[in-house]
């Protein structure tokens, strides 16, 4: 059931018409200088990564911080906004309020739920090889909760933004290694965010792949970000050869 959903799903999906799949090979950014490395859990950022980008960021942070803010911190913050940073420390009424207009443009996604193609045989081959798979996301519990109900399959830990300090802090990271009881270093944090995935999984200390779909990352303006990918991926049917070609997979 769960498999027929996912394959009908990749195939609703508009980019799976159109990108090859080998359309930009898999850029090693560092790569590994001695035997393949030992990795023994995957953890996974939710939105744009397992799931099809069904949020539209840019009129969600329009919409909570009127234009002229939102080209200000846009122009101020080139890895990206971090709008719940921004909110943080807003008055009560106004974050209320701030915390409404996000949780509309969070529900709007979860209706256009898609599977990411490519998820459902990866974590098909991490199941085959007993690789520990967890999750990380800044949306909210019920859409994990939701995410799971429709994948059919389990991410353990799932942290959503009720877990604090939320990604790009580290600390969700090595909540999740330590609960595995894995050292960060045989981690590999993967998702789409620069700022958010790859921040907290370099902080972390694990391995990090950004998954870039459109190589919009590619673009000059993030060549002078903090935090570099290890890996840099076009879809996670790459990641899945990336994992083959470069690590050792130990349960
Ligand atoms: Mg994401």
């Amino acid at each position: 059931m769960t498999t027929v959903l996912s394959k009908s799903l990749l195939f609703l999906h508009p980019k799976s018409l159109s990108v090859a799949p080998t359309s930009r090979f898999t850029t090693m950014l560092n790569p590994p200088t001695a035997a393949r490395a030992r990795l023994r859990g995957v953890v996974f950022d939710m939105d744009g990564t397992l799931i099809v980008p069904a949020i539209d960021f840019a009129a969600m942070y329009k919409a909570v911080l009127g234009e002229d803010e939102y080209l200000r911190i846009r122009a101020e913050n080139p890895s990206g906004i971090d709008i719940l940073h921004h909110i943080e420390n807003w008055s009560s009424d106004k974050q209320h309020k701030a915390y409404e207009i996000i949780a509309d443009f969070e529900r709007q996604g979860l209706d256009r739920l898609q599977i990411m193609p490519g998820a459902a045989e990866l974590c098909g081959f991490l199941n085959s090889k007993k690789i520990r798979r967890g999750l990380i996301t800044r949306n909210v519990n019920d859409a994990v909760e939701l995410f799971h109900e429709r994948f059919g399959m389990t991410f353990s830990p799932a942290l959503s933004r009720e877990f604090r300090p939320y990604k790009p802090d580290p600390a969700p990271l090595l909540h999740i290694c330590s609960t595995w009881d894995v050292d960060p270093k045989e981690v590999m944090m993967v998702g789409d965010s620069l700022k958010d995935d790859v921040a907290c999984g370099k902080r972390a200390g694990a391995f990090t792949c950004l998954l870039d779909e459109t190589g919009r990352y590619d673009s000059p303006e993030y060549a002078r970000v903090d935090h570099k990918p290890d890996y840099k991926v076009s879809s996670l049917t790459e990641f899945h050869s990336l994992l083959v070609a470069n690590f050792e997979l130990i349960p």
